[in-house]
């Protein structure tokens, strides 16, 4: 991610998977206003993990109320002048909040329990993992140890048929 692609889709991305260790990077990417203390952001970063874990149609409800206040809280600046403030990249804010149902559809948790940035966007229908390389491993050796555990039972009776066979 380049940080002249910085969209407010990242910001949300970001300060719902934060960690309170790296709160100071996360001012620094997004230029968060100084006289936001972290305890609100991580304050914020709760809520809108809430959202993101909740149904679609309680996200559809409080996206947009959420959004704004996230937005308000950290930028200290009313809605409308957003754009013209020192953090170009929020110029898409109200592309965002115009598609916020449209992106709320998009907003999933990985499935990976031990994820350490479990929420993301999906870019596909089906999506069912963040799309780290860790997330992936953990995936791959669930598909291998549910595929042994099934044909571990097959190979146990076959086994146990030549076995008798052979007495
Ligand atoms: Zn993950």
């Amino acid at each position: 991610m380049k940080t002249s692609s910085r969209t407010v889709m990242d910001y949300m991305q970001e300060l719902a998977n934060v960690d309170p260790r790296g709160i100071g990077r996360l001012r620094r990417r997004f230029q968060i206003a100084e006289g936001t203390p972290d305890e609100i952001l991580l304050e914020l970063a709760g809520l809108i993990r809430t959202i993101w874990g909740s149904p679609v149609e309680r996200r559809k409800q409080g996206i947009v109320k959420i959004l704004t206040l996230i937005l308000k809280m950290t930028f200290t600046t009313p809605i409308g002048d957003l754009q013209n403030e020192g953090a170009p990249w929020l110029a898409n804010t109200f592309e965002v909040l115009l598609d916020s149902v449209k992106l709320v559809e998009k907003m999933a948790v990985c499935e990976n329990p031990e994820c350490a940035t479990p929420y993301y966007f999906s870019k596909r229908n089906g999506q069912k993992l963040c799309g780290s390389d860790v997330c992936v491993g953990w995936a791959q050796r669930q598909a291998k140890a549910k595929w042994w555990a099934s044909h571990g039972i097959e190979w146990r009776h076959e086994r146990a048929k030549q076995k008798g066979g052979k007495k």
